[in-house]
């Protein structure tokens, strides 16, 4: 059975709860263990699927189809573990959940109430394969006395008290203000964040403190005194140059010695830290830098494209130099020439959006980027609009677009080389939908098999010809006009097993210009970067020696 971390915030929101558990996953993996990490998010959305990235930032998708938080994006990079499904759940899915239940007649004619029907809901989430790791890590979203989060922090005080004494922690990350004027760290908030959680039952084990500034010897025995937390399990979180940096540093300070000591495990394995330092290596030692720029729709909140950020970093990791990455809004050019705005960048890479706005500016960054000879990359819409463009400047088909943007207008103006996909197969059977489907989780998603082929660059850059990658997507490129673009040189070297959907374009006659159906952006990780971002970046180091 599994021993459970359970993680929670006070004081103030975005303190890092995100990375601090998944730092604390990688250093009990590099004692030897194995972890899983969770997510409990108290919104009311079913998932995140249908949130605007503008508020809440990208939707991470795991192999087994689900549109999660993006902090399971940070527990992947970390670890390595695929999420699945069962890693995030929010309260809009348990409270489905337990509606569809007594819609069903499955309570027996009882009154549901939040203790004991949701609250029973959330402990059999945090149960379901707690036999197949040695810590299961889950994070509460929110802050301590947020209305919302009260059923999920029950929820975990019910679920410790069942298990066997010593099974359960509760780690829980403050800050410490820093008063200027009298030079003083202030503690009263962590104080009174530690007083709601114990008013409500829970006894933090462990208290991660962030602060811009040292914490004195004086100011943690204090912590330690007024929040009852041994003083050594008072652990400091300073700023960091680089997230990567966080398993170290947090190493340094004693996090994962105060976890293993909370649960009186001892001796401690000795872990075994190489692969982050060699991220940190990486990091700090480099040879030159990129500019990579980034034409999308979402620009304003950096987190609506926060894989393909920790990519391009990655990608730079592989060929130790620093990737500068530049936020281009497409909607700037999409009346006016491109290229005053894209001149200069070593690489360009257009990502996955929906809607028809700014794409007009996207395909004039793919025509900038192929007939410039511009290293790019296009991630599923970016895919799209690289098809688009190809149709309209190259095969003479002046009017093509996607289906999605005449959906979106209720008319007909474009010739969709980019259709509405609705039926696909899904290992051994047919997947099918109708245009007026549910918004939420009816897309393509998930991993799915590609072919690619031999001779490639694709083949060459993945060196392999099948290969696995996530998709979250509802338009499709048509096959239909395969022959006619690949006459002009846009070849369709990665295909569905099927031979039915386009999974990867690109062109023949350009240094480095590949489109991607999927989004491989969410398989890549500091310590294995991704094969497209690496080599991607690779590009873009060799175009940086031409200009
Ligand atoms: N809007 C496009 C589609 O649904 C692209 C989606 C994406 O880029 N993730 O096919």
């Amino acid at each position: 059975m599994a021993r459970y971390v359970f993680i929670t915030g006070g004081v103030v929101s975005s303190l890092g709860k995100g990375l601090a558990s998944a730092a604390l996953g990688a250093l009990l993996q590099a004692r030897g263990f194995s972890v899983r990490l969770r997510k409990l998010d108290p919104y009311l959305n079913v998932d995140p699927g249908t949130m605007s990235p503008f508020e809440h930032g990208e939707v991470f998708v795991t192999d087994d189809g689900a549109e999660t938080d993006l902090d399971l994006g940070h527990y992947e990079r970390f670890t390595g573990v695929p999420a699945r499904k069962t890693d995030s759940v929010s309260s809009g899915r348990i409270y489905t959940n337990v509606l569809e239940k007594e819609r069903r007649g499955d309570y027996l004619g009882k009154t549901i109430q939040v203790i004991p029907h949701v609250t029973n809901e959330i402990k059999d989430f945090l149960a379901i394969g707690d036999d197949e790791v040695d810590f299961m890590l889950c994070e509460i979203g929110g802050t301590v006395g947020d209305i919302e989060g009260l059923p999920f922090f029950e929820a975990i005080r019910q679920f410790s008290q069942e298990r066997p004494r010593g099974q359960c922690i509760f780690m829980h990350l403050t800050l410490l203000p820093y008063l200027a004027a009298s030079g003083e760290l202030k503690t009263k908030p962590t104080q009174h964040s530690v007083k709601e959680l114990r008013s409500i039952g829970l006894q933090p084990d462990v208290l991660v403190c962030r602060s811009e500034q040292p914490i004195p010897e004086k100011e943690r025995a204090k912590i330690a005194l007024f929040c009852n937390v041994r003083p050594e399990a008072v652990i400091p979180a300073y700023d960091l140059s680089s997230i990567y940096e966080a398993p170290l540093a947090y190493h340094r300070v004693g996090l994962d010695q105060a976890v293993l000591d909370a649960f009186q495990i001892a001796p401690a394995p000795r872990p075994e830290l190489s692969t982050w330092e060699d991220v940190y290596d990486r990091i700090h030692n480099v040879d030159g830098e990129v500019n990579i720029a980034i034409v999308g729709k979402y620009t304003q909140l950096e987190d609506a494209y926060k894989s393909i950020k920790e990519a391009l970093i990655h990608g730079g990791m592989a060929n130790r130099v620093k990737v500068n990455v530049k936020w281009v809004d497409a909607e700037v050019f999409d009346k006016e020439d491109a290229a005053p705005y894209l001149e200069g960048y070593h690489a360009i890479l257009v990502p996955g959006g929906f809607g028809e706005r700014g794409t007009e500016g996207k395909i004039k960054a793919a025509q900038f980027a192929r007939e410039r000879k511009v290293p790019y990359l296009g991630i599923c819409l970016g895919m799209q609009m690289a098809v688009i463009e190809a149709a309209r400047n190259l095969a003479g088909i002046k009017d093509a677009g996607s289906e999605e943007f005449d959906h979106e207008a209720g008319g007909k103006r474009f010739t969709p080389v980019v259709y509405h996909l609705k039926e696909w197969v899904q290992g051994n059977y047919t997947v099918k939908r109708s245009a007026s489907d549910d918004k939420g989780g009816t897309m393509r998603l998930g991993a799915y098999d590609a072919a690619l082929t031999p001779g490639s660059k694709v083949a060459q850059v993945y060196g392999a010809t099948a290969i696995e990658e996530r998709h979250r997507h509802r338009y499709e490129v048509d096959i239909k006009y395969r022959d006619k673009l690949e006459e002009c040189g846009l070849s369709f070297s990665g295909m569905s097993p099927d031979g039915r959907l386009p999974e990867i374009v690109e062109c023949a006659d350009h240094p480095w210009f590949i489109g991607v159906q999927f989004h491989p952006e969410l398989k890549s990780k500091p310590f294995a970067p991704h094969p497209l971002f690496a080599d991607f970046v690779r590009a873009a180091v060799e175009s940086s020696r031409l200009v």
